[in-house]
């Protein structure tokens, strides 16, 4: 057995909590007649991609967000896929829609990004919405890293004048948190280190570290040396690695949980940690888009 006194930060519990205050924001939205409606397109069969499509759309029907689906032909050319995105576009019971990722080869997922209006963007990766980020006037924040925002203020974690190491660069999850996370603001303040694939001593960047957040994509790939004593251990890796059970697979996080516990004063769990609270953020900004657009104001949580 191990020693683990680390706070456990269950993001099940602040994930649902969000839900709720955003039910009631979606009740005042549809009081006013403003259902909001969050539509998911899904180009191709990846079976990982439709799953997290189904997991969007039963999330939407718990809170009262009405959902629509697109399929778009994996074969089909890209010019099926921006027509389906300008239709959407148009649609005005639609108040966000996501083009799930990844889309198929012979498909420029940025130009896909720039295809889709702004003000529906609510996965938050159009340049637009990027640039008002980074200065510090988002629209909307990219879920994940929302999402590890909210966890640290749930957990009490301070992120004025901490040093945080993001491990990580990608335009999902690293990149948009070092930039949220370093705004003049109550949840920002933070001194960030981002490192990726070419940094140099990963471990001696992340031990020193106040908040580690581990986005890399490997397996376990920070363990318990790489943490300094009281730490915030934030794991945002979701890997599919090899396993003797049924599925003949489980998830694990970035982070060598058990080690990174005896180490870390507060840590996520993979699953239940980051995760939920990716797709509670998602619900989050398709109320806001639905109250920008409908001119209707609601209290966000
Ligand atoms: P990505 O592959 O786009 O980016 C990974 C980043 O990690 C890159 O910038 C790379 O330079 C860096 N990296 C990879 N190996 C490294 C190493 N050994 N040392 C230092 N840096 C390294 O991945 P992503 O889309 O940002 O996702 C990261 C992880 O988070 C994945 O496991 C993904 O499944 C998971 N994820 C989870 C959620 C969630 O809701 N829980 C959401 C998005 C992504």
């Amino acid at each position: 057995m191990t020693d683990i006194d680390a706070e456990i930060i269950d993001g099940n519990a602040v994930a649902s909590e969000i839900r709720d205050d955003l039910t009631d924001a979606i009740e005042t939205l549809a009081d006013a007649g403003a259902r909001p409606g969050l539509a998911t397109v899904l180009m191709g069969d990846d079976p990982a991609s439709e799953t997290y499509v189904n997991m969007k759309q039963r999330d939407c029907e718990e809170v009262g967000i009405e959902s629509y689906h697109v399929d778009v032909d994996g074969d089909a050319p890209a010019e099926e896929l921006y027509d389906e995105i300008a239709t959407l576009n148009e649609d005005d019971d639609v108040h966000g829609y996501i083009v799930q990722a990844p889309v198929p080869d012979h498909v420029d997922y940025r130009e896909v990004i720039r295809r889709v209006d702004p003000a529906k963007d609510v996965d938050g990766f159009h340049p637009e919405n990027v640039g008002r980020l980074v200065a510090g006037d988002a629209r909307f924040r990219p879920c994940t890293p929302h999402g590890v925002q909210k966890l640290l203020e749930a957990a009490g974690v301070e992120t004025e004048g901490a040093d945080v190491t993001i491990v990580g660069r990608s335009d999902i999850v690293g990149k948009p948190l070092a930039n949220l996370l370093i705004q003049k603001a109550d949840d920002g303040n933070a001194t960030v280190t981002v490192c990726h694939s070419r940094t140099e001593d990963l471990a001696e960047k992340t031990r020193s570290a106040d908040v580690v957040v581990a986005a890399a994509g490997a397996p376990e790939l920070v363990d318990g040396s790489m943490i300094g004593e009281g730490a915030v251990v934030i794991d945002v890796g979701v890997n599919r690695v090899d396993a003797d059970n049924e599925k003949g697979y489980e998830l694990v996080g970035d982070v060598e949980f058990e080690s990174a516990a005896e180490k870390a004063s507060a840590i996520t769990p993979v699953p239940g940690g980051v995760g939920p609270m990716t797709r509670a953020m998602l619900l989050y900004n398709t109320v806001k888009a639905a109250s920008l657009q409908e001119g209707v104001d609601v209290e966000l949580p």
